[in-house]
């Protein structure tokens, strides 16, 4: 298959739309990551998403819609519980994805067996125009192969995906660059089951109780029941090994620089790098949580292009704000290995 390369004008954002009307895929910029969108009322088409990223079955998929409406509109949910309207309210168009019941519309390929679904009405501008022109919402996980890091320019796209999906738009560099904020109201009390941009610290202004899901910050034990499929999954991880110091900064410092005969680099803050004596890779500035995030993936990639296979020394990020997307990011590409100096 031929994979067109579509830029943001009307005409094209009308192509795309005929393409998903008509059972295709079609990668979407989105202001988290790019996502592999498909009609998300049409089983066939989902299952196609699946078979292009290798993504297992059991993974299920968010259904992005344009309008908080939409969602009666088309039927998607069994209930719409009171939360999520002051949700909608406060956070959408954003990077935030609220599941809830499910009702009989949504195919199985999209909740892949379970009995709610998520949603999300982004913010980009070309995302929405594409929701609306298509007349249906969209399901779309982020348009990479399964396992790789996730996609936030259409160039990521192409490199992954090319030949195997209908068309890409190009709609410039994501804002966010890391994955929407995954909250339940599904069960008794709200809970997040994966942070993002939208922070735990903002949901808890809004609604008062929510929960954060184990999965988020620690090791599930092996055959555990998951909340949200997607954490048992092996996230971004470079070639190289990734090791996370708990400790505070001048440790941090000591520690590396200490490591004279090993094969080192250092994944870091930009205060550290004229203290540190081995090669680093910034992810911005200590305590802006939302550059970190942003280009937390980047600088994995980068160690990677680089060719780098010794030990990438980070230290653990703070859980505070988007710092805790970060952290739950970066814990799994280190295996949830951390060394604990504050411990010896
Ligand atoms: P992606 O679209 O690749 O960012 O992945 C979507 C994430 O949302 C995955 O971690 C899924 O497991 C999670 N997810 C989607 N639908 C549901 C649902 N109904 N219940 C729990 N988690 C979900
Ligand atoms: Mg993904």
């Amino acid at each position: 298959m031929k994979t067109l390369l579509l830029q943001n004008s009307s005409d094209d954002i009308n192509k795309a739309a005929d393409i998903l009307k008509n059972g295709g895929l079609v990668g979407i910029p989105t202001e988290t990551v790019y996502g592999l969108a498909a009609d998300a009322l049409n089983g066939k088409a989902v299952a196609k998403i699946f078979t292009a990223k290798g993504r297992p079955m059991d993974n299920p998929l968010i259904v992005h819609i344009s309008e908080f409406s939409d969602i009666e509109k088309y039927n998607l949910v069994s209930e719409l519980p009171k939360f999520a309207k002051k949700l909608a309210d406060n956070f959408w168009p954003g990077p935030l994805t609220i599941i809830m019941k499910k009702s009989e519309i949504i195919p199985d390929e999209v909740s892949a067996g379970l009995d709610t679904v998520a949603i999300r009405f982004p913010s980009h501008t070309v995302a929405r125009q594409i929701i609306r022109a298509s007349g249906t919402p969209l399901a779309a996980p982020s348009a990479n192969l399964s396992g790789s890091p996730s996609p936030t320019t259409a160039q990521h796209v192409i490199n992954d995906l090319d030949g195997k999906i209908d068309a890409v738009v190009d709609g410039g560099a994501c804002e966010v660059g890391l994955e929407s904020t995954v909250i339940t109201l599904a069960t008794d009390v709200p809970r997040v089951l994966r942070p993002g941009g939208v922070t735990l610290e903002q949901l808890r202004d809004v609604l008062g109780e929510v929960e954060l899901d184990d999965a988020v910050l620690n090791k599930l034990a092996d055959g555990a029941e998951v909340a949200s499929p997607g954490m048992k999954y092996k996230h971004y991880s470079p070639k190289a090994n990734v090791v996370l110091l708990k400790c505070g900064d001048s440790e941090y410092i000591n520690y590396v620089n200490n490591r004279k005969n090993e094969n080192i680099v250092a994944l870091c803050c930009d205060e550290d790098i004229p203290l540190l004596n081995v090669k680093t890779y910034s992810i911005g500035r200590r305590n802006d949580y939302a550059s970190q995030a942003n280009r937390l993936f980047d600088e994995l990639r980068k160690i990677d292009n680089d060719g780098f296979s010794g030990t990438v020394y980070s230290r653990l990020p703070s859980v505070n704000g988007v710092g805790l997307a970060v952290y739950n990011r970066l814990i799994r590409a280190a295996g949830f290995e951390v060394i604990d100096l504050e411990k010896n």
